[in-house]
């Protein structure tokens, strides 16, 4: 093009050049050079690892739901590269293998494993496009960094079972988070064998978390939430779980350069069944990354790709040793995550039902999918003035009507029940026939 590029074009190529540059200067060993400005690595290392996550995107997994079968066929292209060695580390209660998958020759021993809860596979979706990377982009200075730096192993999908029906427990209807300490299931020996065997430095607990949890008591759903677990009642800090908190503050950083507001902290609580508390006290430095759910993402594809990027650009830090410049604080202001949340609330409207007046009242629904939010159902009638939701529709001077779907009728009465489907048309006036607003439903 020989005409003057426009501007906003001209931004896009600058922003492309930047990463490479930048990483360069976040890598580490800079002679002389002064510590760069997190801020700005913090977005090109997440702007390099969304590249990554686009161009190595594993197309076979395409939703949220597959099975152990689909998961292992869709990255078997990958795990034929010679850098990449699979293990069979065990069986599941109904007899599926579990493998783990080593990549690296490095000093530094991480462990990640992903979908021990059968449901929350936004993790396991992004190791597949972070194995494909690391079979393909040979070249890569990223993969450069990793394989030399590095010996990873993971161990996806825990829980296949599980996976199979899309459930959190397993086949036994165990929770396997709650057998770190028993151990009676096969995928927690498992897990704890592979962890036995390797000794991990460093360890990434995989999971997705409710959809109605909010960050702090009443801000934006959490897209994501982190956790540096503690290893004892008193949740007492030690150089393990410190140098948690360095990659904690590491991930929000890049996390909250692409869903800023939308960061949480988990409830860090000590538990004493839960494999990422006793990881944390079998002297392996932890970090939880609960993957919620973000507006439009109802397959959970975006949180995918963030999570391929932020566990890449955490496994760079730990690789660089750039995670020990990591400022805790971006890991403590984190608000907790609080639940509770109602998913929509129609308020300060009027309600009409068949044969009274209309009388106010406000709604709250909630979806049977909360994540793709479909499945309206009635939550809650009444005056929900101080109830929290995760959207309000305001509807002041506006009339519901309930489809008659979603009216009981019982001894002379008509209502709206709750947990009945949430059928309801929002309308000007109280007059069926007046101008209609919106749908709800079903
Ligand atoms: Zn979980």
């Amino acid at each position: 093009m020989t005409q003057a590029t426009p501007r906003s074009r001209r931004v896009l190529a600058a922003a492309a050049l930047l990463p490479a540059v930048l990483l360069a200067a976040c890598g580490g060993a800079r002679p002389g050079g002064a510590a760069p400005d997190a801020g700005c690595c913090g977005q090109a290392v997440l702007a390099n690892g969304l590249r990554i996550a686009e161009r190595y995107h594993v197309g076979a997994i395409g939703s949220r739901r597959f099975t152990h079968a689909d998961y292992w066929a869709a990255i078997a292209p990958s795990l034929a590269s010679a850098d990449l060695r699979t293990d069979a580390v065990g069986r599941s209660m109904l007899g599926r293998e579990l493998r783990t998958v080593t990549f690296g020759t490095g000093p530094v021993r991480v462990l990640l494993w992903s979908q021990m809860h059968g449901d929350e596979s936004t993790a396991s979706m992004a190791l597949a496009d972070i194995f494909r990377f690391l079979a393909e982009g040979t070249g890569d200075p990223l993969r450069t960094r990793l394989h030399d730096g590095l010996t990873v192993v993971f161990l996806p999908m825990l829980n296949p079972d599980g996976a199979e029906l899309f459930q959190r427990e397993n086949a036994a209807g165990i929770d396997v988070n709650r057998d770190a300490r028993r151990l009676a299931t096969p995928e927690a020996r498992a897990l704890k064998s592979v962890h036995e065997g390797f000794h991990p430095d460093f360890g990434f607990n995989l999971h997705d978390q409710g959809a109605r949890t909010r960050v702090g008591a009443a801000g934006l759903q959490s897209g994501i939430a982190l956790l540096a677990p503690a290893y004892d009642d008193a949740r007492s800090w030690n150089a393990s779980r410190a140098r948690a908190r360095l990659v904690a503050a590491t991930l929000a950083e890049l996390f909250g350069h692409a869903i800023a507001g939308r960061v949480a902290k988990y409830d860090d609580t000590f538990n004493h069944r839960a494999f990422g508390d006793l990881m944390e006290q079998w002297g392996t430095s932890t970090v939880l990354i609960e993957s919620g759910a973000l507006p439009g993402d109802g397959d959970k594809q975006r949180l995918r790709a963030l999570n391929v990027a932020a566990i890449l650009g955490a496994l760079d830090a730990i690789a660089t040793g750039s995670y020990r410049k990591a400022d805790p604080a971006a890991y403590e202001r984190l608000p907790y995550n609080t639940s509770g949340a109602s998913d929509l609330l129609v308020s300060g409207g009027s309600l009409v039902l068949p044969g009274q007046p209309p009388l106010r009242a406000d709604v709250a629904i909630n979806y049977e999918d909360a994540v793709a939010r479909t499945g309206a159902r009635i939550r809650d009638v009444g005056d929900l003035a101080d109830a929290v939701a995760l959207d309000t529709l305001d509807a002041a001077g506006i009339f519901i009507h309930p489809d008659s779907s979603a009216l009981t009728r019982r001894n002379g009465g008509t209502w709206l029940r709750i947990g009945a489907r949430a059928v309801l048309d929002l309308r000007r006036g109280p007059d069926s026939a007046s101008a209609l607003v919106r749908r709800i439903g079903p």
